[in-house]
């Protein structure tokens, strides 16, 4: 690399991918990456499928490079878009590649499994996104589970109590009498939980159907947007758990303590083993109480730990 991208260019970074593509033997092509991301010192979490692939990882800026090089020189990915997030460091702990039946799970059963490149909601660019959200009579639904949506969300969007992808057909089924005749925007992470999301709407029979091209992260990306109306937080499944989207004047807070309700970003762990549950307590309350969900779980953990105390 030359002195002017030595400057610029982050330590690390970490990238975002997925791509829906035939591929005849998941196996063989799941050791081949594997090889290719060890050889790199990639971390993160990757997932091969005959459906195609989709992958989290994080390395080295040079390696980073050098990976995006790779895919796009294979012809099952050579189109792929990725994502690209600087860091200061990995921000997975170790590598994960899996060969499973689907890509993201979802969970929908046999027959109603989709393929996106058949039937899928329109895709709109960030731009177009921004626009069609103006409208008259639009739905925008949170295509992503409920403590991802509590962490931030667009404005006005409808988040489905829901904790995995299983729960939505029940959910739509549930809410379809408030969806007639309007248009439904579909947003989600990086853009593939929406490809069969927005796909499995229009199966269900609504037409006027649409998706978030590239999903929250691309849109807080878009030079034009800049996350416009996107309040919060993006969750994402790495060290970080919440990355910055909005980058406007609408940008603000939607998460609040939960001891005295202040506005609190960040998620923490119950720090009870056996519970675990993420939560919004701010840095006050956590000197005071813990952190935990409260009294009980914070009981439960010091009951645990009294044996071994001398
Ligand atoms: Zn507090
Ligand atoms: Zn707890």
């Amino acid at each position: 690399m030359n002195a002017a991208t030595s400057i610029e260019a982050p330590p690390y970074q970490v990238l975002l991918y997925y791509r829906y593509v035939p591929i005849a033997d998941p196996e063989a092509y799941m050791k081949e990456h594997r090889a290719l991301c060890e050889s790199l010192e990639l971390k993160g979490r990757i997932i091969v499928g005959e459906e195609g692939i989709n992958g989290t990882v994080s390395g080295t800026y040079e390696s980073t490079q050098k990976y995006i090089q790779a895919m796009h020189d294979d012809p099952h990915t050579s189109d792929m878009e990725f994502k690209i997030d600087p860091a200061e460091d990995h921000t997975f702990p170790k590598l994960s590649i899996k060969v499973r039946s689907e890509i993201v799970t979802l969970g929908l059963p046999g027959e109603s499994d989709i393929d996106p490149n058949q039937l899928s909601g329109e895709r709109l660019s960030p731009r177009e996104f921004y626009e069609k959200m103006q409208e008259e009579d639009v739905v925008i639904i949170d295509g992503r589970n409920d403590y991802e949506a509590d962490l931030g969300h667009f404005k006005n969007a409808i988040c489905p109590p829901i904790s995995s992808f299983r729960e939505f057909p029940d959910w739509l089924r549930d809410n379809a009498q408030d969806l007639q005749g309007k248009k439904i925007l579909t947003y989600c992470t990086g853009g593939i939980r929406c490809e069969k999301l927005s796909g499995y709407i229009r199966k269900e029979g609504f037409e006027d159907v649409y998706q978030l091209e590239g999903g929250i992260v691309k849109y807080g990306k878009d030079p034009e947007v800049q996350g416009r109306d996107f309040e919060g937080l993006c969750y994402v499944f790495d060290q970080r758990v919440g990355v910055e989207v909005n980058h406007t004047d609408t940008k603000k807070v939607i998460s609040h303590c939960r001891y005295c309700g202040t506005e609190e970003p960040h998620y923490g762990n119950c720090k009870w083993p056996s519970c675990n549950e993420q939560i919004f307590v701010c840095p006050s309350c956590r000197e005071e109480n813990g952190l935990y969900c409260g009294p009980e779980c914070r009981a439960e953990a010091e009951k645990d730990a009294a044996p071994e105390a001398e």
